[in-house]
């Protein structure tokens, strides 16, 4: 596979955090083809950022499953554990413009202020979870220090009144191109949803949103190909290239592969698993089928 700057770049990006389903396959074989129709590149990188669930089995698993689906990608694979130095350089970026500020609050903490504050049943980012009640924003650089001095943990959030200014500049409107979740076309992003999205975890210099959006732009990704449940993080992403000054891709979240009962696939869910399907005795051209194609 030659690495001409023309051909369009593709890539598909699981989690090596469980085992791999009936809807990662159908999201491998939609990117593969996608790149494949249009004489692109197909990458394969693993997202192991959160250390704790990551684990090799899995990993390897992620490998297997995908060679059994008959998929070839380009090595080396980028895994995102090795790249913690490109992650703090963009935070470091954000940082060096003042968007960032640390957070020491536990979940817990945040949320009995949302409770407190009576925001919990109206105030939600778009995943459904209670919006960053701005505990640590405008903090006093006493109150971080001494926490700071203390050794407590904390996670890096992105001011996003603060970053969304910070774009004013450009008129602040942004959008990006997205060809197959409706409405489809030019979308106006609205990353502001999100609240004080959390840019570097309390364990490792990046968050999926940080970690994501780098890559693609070090890996010269022009499509991104992926479910229809990261739709709305798109918003954030799109921001984070804006602040990081990135190239962006064209975007394409394609339908999630449901249960019976109409419910997203779960990893932990042993009957959708590639490899328990494998053991019993269904082919690759039978998934292949039965997923379309
Ligand atoms: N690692 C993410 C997942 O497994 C996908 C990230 C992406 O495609 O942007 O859900």
């Amino acid at each position: 596979m030659t690495k001409d700057p023309a051909r369009p770049v593709f890539r598909f990006a699981p989690s090596p955090n469980g085992e791999l389903h009936l809807g990662h396959a159908f999201s491998a074989l939609t990117t593969a083809r996608a790149a494949r129709d249009c004489g692109g590149r197909f990458l394969l990188r693993i997202e192991d950022i959160d250390l704790v669930r990551s684990r090799p089995r899995f990993e390897q698993a992620i490998y297997d499953d995908l060679a059994w689906l008959g998929l070839a990608w380009e090595e080396p694979v980028r895994r995102q554990s090795e790249h913690f130095a490109d992650y703090r350089a963009a935070l470091a970026r954000l940082e060096g413009r003042g968007l960032v500020y640390p957070c020491f609050a536990s979940r817990s903490q945040i949320a009995a202020a949302c409770t407190a504050a009576g925001v919990a049943d109206c105030a939600c980012d778009p995943d459904g979870a209670p919006l960053y009640p701005g505990l640590w924003r405008g903090a006093s650089r006493d109150a971080i220090e001494e926490k700071m001095a203390e050794g407590a943990p904390y996670a890096l959030r992105l001011d996003m009144a603060k970053a969304l200014a910070a774009m004013s500049d450009r008129g602040g409107k942004i959008s990006f191109v997205e060809k197959i979740h409706q409405p489809c076309g030019e979308i106006a992003a609205d990353p502001a949803r999100w609240g004080d999205v959390v840019i570097a975890r309390k364990d490792v210099p990046a968050s999926y949103h940080l970690a994501v959006t780098a890559d693609d732009a070090l890996q010269g990704v022009t499509h991104v190909t992926r479910g229809a449940d990261l739709f709305e993080a798109t918003h954030v992403h799109r921001l984070l290239q804006e602040l990081l000054e990135l190239p962006v891709p064209v975007y394409a979240h394609h339908r999630l592969i449901l249960d019976e009962g109409g419910r997203k696939l779960s990893k932990s869910a042993r009957d959708t698993s590639l490899r328990s399907l494998r053991e019993d005795g269904v082919s690759a051209a039978e998934i292949r089928r039965r997923l379309g194609f």
